[in-house]
């Protein structure tokens, strides 16, 4: 399902803000920081201000169609779509490459280890750090 119609079918307008930082998005593969989408809409003659931005990004991570990236700190736009369990990524240290995945199973045993502590984990995070398929050769 495109981005658009995933806002549409939960009920959100596409206003032209949310448009543009989806496009800005859309043609990237590094993440980017709010003020880089910022300094990128403005370089096409676009202007949101930064809580507008950060606002956009709050509901596209919340809606799955973005995802942060903790240790770059910027955020991507989902390249799985609806695959069960929590998307994370693993990062190549020497190129940068971003590998999105998810595993289920991987969830599961993340709660088990979560329950044996009286703790009810919602959503689980983990970004892999080492060498791409590429890099490795
Ligand atoms: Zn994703
Ligand atoms: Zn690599
Ligand atoms: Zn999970």
């Amino acid at each position: 399902m495109l981005p658009i119609e995933v806002l549409r079918n939960q009920g959100y307008k596409i206003t032209r803000p949310r448009k543009q930082v989806l496009e800005a998005l859309e043609h990237t593969e590094t993440p980017l920081s709010p003020y880089e989408i910022q300094k990128l809409l403005h370089e096409e003659g676009k202007h949101l201000d930064h809580v507008t931005i950060y606002r956009i990004l709050d509901l596209f991570c919340a809606l799955n169609l973005v995802h942060r990236v903790w240790s770059l700190g910027g955020f991507v736009k989902c390249t799985l779509g609806d695959e069960e369990g929590c998307h994370r990524y693993m990062i190549c240290r020497n190129c940068g490459a971003l590998q999105e995945f998810a595993d289920k199973a991987l969830c599961e045993r993340e709660n088990k280890v979560a329950e044996r502590l009286g703790f009810h984990a919602e959503h689980h995070a983990s970004e892999f750090s080492g060498l791409c398929s590429h890099c490795r050769k």
